[in-house]
């Protein structure tokens, strides 16, 4: 499905492995990026790195070959998605503690122990099984642009709330095939781990994410409704490709189905919302009239220009992704 149509490409991709000194790794890892003209961010741990980021053709190419020569890094999975332009503003760098933030007090580790990895088609078949249960490895705001059938909301919008909302409320769940996706695979290979620890028996965890399965010949995203929500400029990308593909997220003002996710223009409420192109120029990027007329509200020239300019990019690659 690959047709090399875009100039840039978005990276995204981690790995669990042992990094001695992450501070030390940063000041490399960022001289290497800068040199490639990448943008994104990139997370180094002792427990490994965790990254995402935009550059051209080349540059991606690039990094990947470098990041392969690494003996550390040789197998690392690149997953890909094809752009016309930079979908970050700048590079960062840094070192962190977690790479995902669970904050546990008994830490898990994935290299010895996580849930069984589903492909694509495994996953979609493992779905039709009566005795499975699906969770959500990712917060309410992201289940709410889009998840898959039937998939728990976990109703947190942090994921170091993880395990306390698991042990108040999943207990029941025990006994059953527990299925738990991602965006990208990496939040899911502590959480299942975390499952198995609270005594889950029969855990399973979407390889790659949910980015992966959006982009698998067969099942094409099937059963996935609405949009990925991602974290960078696109906001939300396309999973599901099949005739069923639908938006299951709507305009606050108008009801509208949208998978415009804004953020309120009123500094004093901010507010991340849904709301449809026409509303957002309406009401300028305001989630009620109150806010339309507060003193603190910013939604101005340039920024709205370049807001609406950049909203209408993800809708192009929709059909570059289903070609
Ligand atoms: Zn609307
Ligand atoms: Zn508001």
């Amino acid at each position: 499905m690959s047709i090399q149509s875009l100039p840039f490409r978005v990276l995204l991709y981690y790995k669990y492995v042992t990094i001695e000194d992450p501070i030390l790794e940063c000041e490399k890892h960022r001289e290497l990026c800068e040199s490639l003209g990448l943008k994104g961010r990139i997370l180094f741990a002792h427990e490994g790195i965790n990254g995402t980021v935009s550059g051209t053709i080349e540059a991606t190419d690039a990094y990947i070959k470098h990041m392969h020569s690494d003996l550390r890094f040789t197998d690392m999975w690149f997953k890909v998605d094809e752009e016309d332009q930079h979908v970050f503003r700048k590079l960062f760098v840094r070192p962190k503690k977690e790479l995902v933030t669970f904050r546990l007090e008994k830490d898990v580790n994935p290299l010895e122990k996580t849930g069984t990895y589903l492909k694509p088609k495994e996953w979609r078949k493992m779905m039709d099984d009566p005795n499975a249960v699906i969770i959500d490895a990712r917060t309410d705001y992201e289940w709410d642009l889009g998840h898959f059938e039937g998939a728990i909301r976990p109703p947190v919008d942090s994921f170091k709330d993880f395990p306390k909302w698991v042990r108040d409320n999943l207990a029941a769940l025990k006994d059953k095939k527990v299925m738990t996706y991602c965006t990208g695979g990496i939040r899911c290979e502590k959480f299942s781990a975390f499952l198995l620890q609270e005594g889950f028996q029969d855990v399973y965890q979407l390889h790659g994410g949910i980015v992966t399965y959006g982009k698998d010949p067969e099942v094409k995203g099937d059963k996935f409704e609405g949009m990925c929500y991602v974290f960078d400029e696109r906001v939300s990308v396309p999973v599901n490709h099949t005739e069923q593909a639908q938006l299951v997220s709507h305009c606050v003002i108008c009801g509208t189905p949208t998978d415009w996710y804004v953020n309120c223009a009123n500094f004093d409420c901010h507010r991340q919302h849904f709301q449809c192109p026409d509303c957002v120029e309406r009401t300028q990027c305001s989630c009620s009239p109150a806010c339309q007329e507060s003193p603190r509200h910013e939604y101005k020239e340039p920024y709205a220009q370049k807001f609406m300019a950049y909203k209408r990019v993800p809708r192009r690659n929709q059909s570059a992704a289903e070609k």
